[in-house]
């Protein structure tokens, strides 16, 4: 019986993770896979992109080798762009002039860094002027590498996420590193100002100038960057500038093929767009007026869409995401979910401030439930804290239970067996067995189940379990 053809435009994280869901559902052998991914590599990991400006190499983030496809028999064309598609036809075409038939095809296609509408990104060429840069590729991370040199001065425009690691990066090669935001707080999505406040002093403690309420008007320079204009006219000298400012969901080619588009690729429960047959994940879609930008959510729609493609569950259906973030920003632990701020005065809001430790956590409860919560600096009650929420789960008469450890909080189960990787769900004694059982270096740990390979948040918690349970401990918690 020939196989159905199963198209996938681009090779990011979740069409990584999609591979992965369709190889558990027997999807590999059911279609013919082909991969098209506009990157020259198999897929990697891009939250650990840092790792290439410290000095790594690709392969150390690589989530699939380019073997790994052959070996799964799926066709991977690595460096290929498809650049028009048509739903009729069946077919796609890529930058090379070749044609590929298929009986669906799915949308994979990320986002770009948003370029920012300022003066002066642009040379004449219509390139980026020299010094300045987008955060988003291995491609991006490289050039950036090449051209920075100790004693630099580095402004990061963006003080989310991705700036403050790029500023963390930046600032160990030895740059003299600024991060300009636009708005008051640091990370101002995820944090309240408090927290905010608390991961300034952190992220300044590592000799990172952070200016805040700046909004960056101009790039001053002619072929290069010499320095920032900001909108009170103020003027940064810089050698080079890293734009990481949010991003902008690649729709073009769903756009151009006539899918129905937003802000990302419409997609419905079943992740199928408006046209039968084509499908969008990840970054690039949109479901229910939300474009997620973070792995959790788009593991999540992942496993659906295998459910649909596969048949595997034809009842599956993806009705958005919870989002919590649990990060480690430029090596500060950071975790929110739901509310940062009360919603109105009967909210409860419980605040622990320990300037000594730097640690700030606050809870916002609504009703005797969890409707929101903030870590700074120590984020070891998130994995209890998120299944009070999720479950909505009635709250310890002593809200500090909450913030102690998950054995205390009724509900929930992180008591019993904490969950350590939340990216892959793997649990303490699943850990504890592996290290048991031989597994006792964290490339060892990490290749088996999979833990510390998604936001590698949880890595220093893997070393720690390894320390503790490997027969022979000393020294082992290296790569
Ligand atoms: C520096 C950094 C740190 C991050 N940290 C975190 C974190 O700590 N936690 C977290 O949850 N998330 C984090 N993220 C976000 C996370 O990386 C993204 O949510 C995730 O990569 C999105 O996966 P995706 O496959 O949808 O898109 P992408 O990973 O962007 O992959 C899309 C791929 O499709 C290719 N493509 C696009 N169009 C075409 C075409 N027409 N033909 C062929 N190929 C095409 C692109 O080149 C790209 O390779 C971070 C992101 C960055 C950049």
């Amino acid at each position: 019986m020939t196989r159905r053809k199963l198209a996938i435009i681009g090779n990011g994280m979740a069409t990584s993770r999609l591979l992965d869901e369709l190889s558990r559902r027997g999807g590999l052998q059911m279609f013919e896979v082909t991969v098209f991914g506009e990157e020259p590599h198999g897929a990697y990991n891009r939250i650990l992109l840092n790792r290439i400006l410290e000095g790594g190499a690709i392969d150390d983030i690589t989530l699939k080798p380019a073997a790994w496809y052959a070996e799964q028999g799926v066709r991977f064309y690595p460096g290929r762009v498809v650049s028009r598609l048509s739903h009729a036809a069946r077919r796609l075409w890529t930058d090379d002039g070749s044609e590929h038939f298929f009986h669906a095809a799915v949308f994979a296609t990320g986002s770009v860094s948003r370029v920012p509408t300022v003066e002066g990104y642009f040379r004449e060429d219509g390139r980026p002027k020299g010094g300045v840069f987008a955060y988003r590729t291995a491609a991006d991370v490289e050039r950036m590498r090449v051209w920075a040199r100790p004693g630099q001065r580095a402004v990061v425009v963006g003080g989310g996420l991705l700036g403050l690691e790029a500023a963390k990066g930046l600032v160990d090669l030895g740059l003299e590193v600024t991060v300009a935001h636009l708005f008051e707080t640091l990370m101002n999505r995820q944090v309240d100002q408090t927290g905010g406040q608390f991961l300034r002093r952190a992220i300044e403690r590592l000799g990172i100038t952070v200016r805040t309420s700046v909004n960056t008007k101009a790039v001053l320079g002619s072929d290069r960057v010499e320095g920032l204009q900001f909108g009170a006219g103020e003027r940064l000298p810089a050698d080079m500038v890293v734009f990481a400012s949010g991003i902008k969901p690649r729709v073009d080619l769903a756009k151009d093929s006539d899918v129905p588009t937003n802000a990302g690729i419409l997609a419905d429960d079943r992740l199928e767009t408006q046209l039968p047959g084509l499908y969008a994940v990840g970054e690039c879609a949109e479901h229910a007026g939300t474009v997620y930008g973070t792995v959790q959510p788009i593991y999540e729609q992942c496993a659906v869409l295998a459910d649909t493609l596969t048949g595997a569950n034809p009842a599956a259906r993806y009705r958005g995401s919870k989002v919590y973030t649990k990060l480690k920003v430029a090596g500060v632990e950071v975790a929110s979910m739901g509310a940062v701020e009360a919603g109105s005065p009967d909210d409860e809001v419980v605040q622990v401030v320990e300037e000594k430790r730097s640690v700030y956590r606050k809870l916002i409860i609504r009703g005797d439930r969890l409707a929101g919560a903030v870590l700074v600096g120590d984020s070891s009650a998130a994995a209890g804290l998120v299944r009070v929420f999720d479950n909505r789960s009635p709250l310890p008469e002593n809200r500090l239970d909450l913030l102690a450890s998950g054995e205390a909080i009724p509900g929930s189960s992180a008591g019993n067996d904490p969950e350590v990787c939340n990216c892959h769900h793997v649990s303490t004694s699943t850990l504890v067995a592996e290290i048991r059982g031989g597994c006792d270096t964290l490339a060892r740990l990490s290749n088996k189940t999979k833990a510390g390979t998604g936001c590698g948040s949880c890595r220093g918690q893997l070393a720690d379990l390894i320390l503790k349970n490997a027969p022979v401990t000393a020294g082992r918690a290296k790569g």
